[in-house]
């Protein structure tokens, strides 16, 4: 039985065992690479499928395959792009000796199921679900509306405009929503996307001559959803295209939902029509979580973390950080790391320390792209010249890529800006990077643990 015959029977258990839209969401193009001493490596295509395929359906994939070969005992998976990359496998990986089977791989599984859209094609993370946001008076109006679309594509709200300042949920918001929709109706065709992805989506399509492809595939969407859309203020090209997909969209009813950190009236240079476009819809905001939705949110956050605090250390964070979610799970998490790696109990008294050291750090008007290049130069002993130049050594790229992250993290540097400062680059090279990191971040420990380090640097340097 070959690697792949062996997959394909094991899809064919899996299915029968999870609901349509889970399968197809989790297993459309995945492969084996290898198989060795009863250890199967599977290949996937993105770092969701990887964490959901070893954590939540690793004892269904091992019992599915054990029914073939009962010696098989692990699985593991692997980023591993089964579309591109078969013609530049590793001599080791069995499956590159027959590049033909790896192509179909997957369409065994039944054609049909797999032209519906899952959530990997759609962008969108299932971390984000309307379970795990927290309610509060800040956010009740957003939250209902997006609720209410997810429910009642095209018919309750068109275009939805959710707007308010950086880290107060917007993307969980729209995230939540799009999970939904695929949860009830998997064969809605939904798109995530970001206004910048937007952007340099288009340019690609405008510079290989693609664009009616471009445009036609988007008006197949039947829910379509950009974050961000200030980042769209000033790109004539841009806005003039994506006014036309939105209103061959809402024409036909599709639906569409936007997001900004301010409502439209206030977003600069954007095209007078597709701002009363955006106005004629319903817009909500999200403002600042008060005391109480902190400690709520700090609690969810904590359960699916795995880690405890004490209520009174818990108010105690949710005091000291107020203006945006993002800072205060990133408190969290800074303190669960640094319980962890100093082996202290998380006590009011430790807690502050590390509040303390994060506060200060809050104030981040000191902090310059050369202080990130020193620090990530430092953490990976290379040159701060290593990180500039355009080496492409894999002990090199990978700094790199986290100085560019933590440019966007830190300073909220534009694409162009942080491209700029890393030896003229790209601004796509710059935002290829971001979402990488980002992406890797969700996944990969180790890389966690080095960024909470890199900055603690970054903040005492
Ligand atoms: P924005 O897009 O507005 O900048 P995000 O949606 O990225 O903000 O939120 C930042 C972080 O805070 C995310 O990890 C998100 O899960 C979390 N978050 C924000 N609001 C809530 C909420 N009400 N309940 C739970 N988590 C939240
Ligand atoms: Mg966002």
């Amino acid at each position: 039985m070959t690697n792949n015959e062996l997959w394909q029977t094991a899809l064919g258990e899996i299915e029968l065992s999870i609901s349509k839209a889970n399968f197809v969401t989790w297993f459309k193009n995945t492969t084996i690479l290898s198989k060795e001493d009863g250890r199967v490596v599977i290949g996937v295509p993105n770092g969701f499928a990887k964490e959901w395929l070893e954590n939540k359906y690793n004892t269904y994939i091992i019992k599915a395959l054990q029914s073939s070969q009962d010696d098989i005992r692990e699985i593991s998976c692997t980023i591993y792009n089964i579309l591109e990359k078969t013609d530049a496998v590793s001599q080791d990986i069995d499956a590159a000796k027959a590049p033909s089977q790896i192509k179909t791989a997957y369409p065994m599984v039944g054609n049909a199921i797999l032209k519906e859209n899952p959530a990997n094609e759609a962008n969108l993370n299932p971390r984000y679900t309307f379970d795990n946001f927290v309610v509060g008076e800040n956010n009740e109006l957003a939250r209902a509306a997006c609720y209410a679309v997810s429910q009642n594509l095209g018919n309750a709200y068109n275009p939805l405009f959710i707007y308010g300042g950086v880290g107060l949920g917007k993307t969980h918001l729209l995230q939540s929503l799009g999970n939904e929709v695929i949860k009830k109706n998997p064969e809605k065709e939904i798109k995530y996307i970001t206004s910048e992805r937007f952007t340099s989506e288009l340019i690609d399509a405008i510079r290989s001559q693609r664009i009616d492809k471009f445009k036609n595939d988007y008006q197949k969407i039947d829910l379509l959803i950009i974050d961000d859309i200030q980042f769209l203020s000033g790109k004539e090209k841009t806005q003039h295209e994506f006014f036309h997909i939105f209103n061959a969209l809402y024409q036909i009813n599709k639906q569409i939902v936007l997001s900004s950190d301010r409502p439209p009236k206030a977003i600069p240079t954007i095209e007078e029509r597709l701002r009363s476009r955006f106005e004629g819809g319903m817009i909500a905001d999200i403002g600042q979580p008060d005391l109480e939705t902190r400690m709520a949110i700090l609690r969810t956050k904590m359960a699916e973390k795995g880690f405890y605090l004490e209520d009174d250390v818990i108010k105690f964070v949710a005091e000291n950080i107020k203006s945006n979610v993002r800072e205060l799970e990133g408190a969290l998490n800074r303190i669960i790391a640094s319980c962890e790696l100093n082996k202290r109990p998380p006590s009011i008294k430790n807690v502050g320390q590390t509040l303390s050291e994060l506060i200060s750090s809050g104030k981040r008007k000191g902090i310059h792209h050369k202080h990130i290049i020193k620090a990530v130069a430092n953490f990976y002993e290379i040159s701060d010249r290593d990180i500039i130049n355009k080496g492409r050594r894999k002990e090199i790229v990978r700094p790199r890529q986290v100085a560019m992250y933590l440019m966007r993290i830190e300073l909220n540097a534009s694409y162009p800006g942080i491209g700029g400062w890393l030896g003229g680059r790209d601004h796509t090279t710059a935002l290829h990077a971001y979402e990488k990191i980002n992406r890797e971040l969700e996944v990969d420990e180790k890389l966690k643990e080095d960024l909470v380090i890199i900055k603690d640097k970054l903040y005492s340097l």
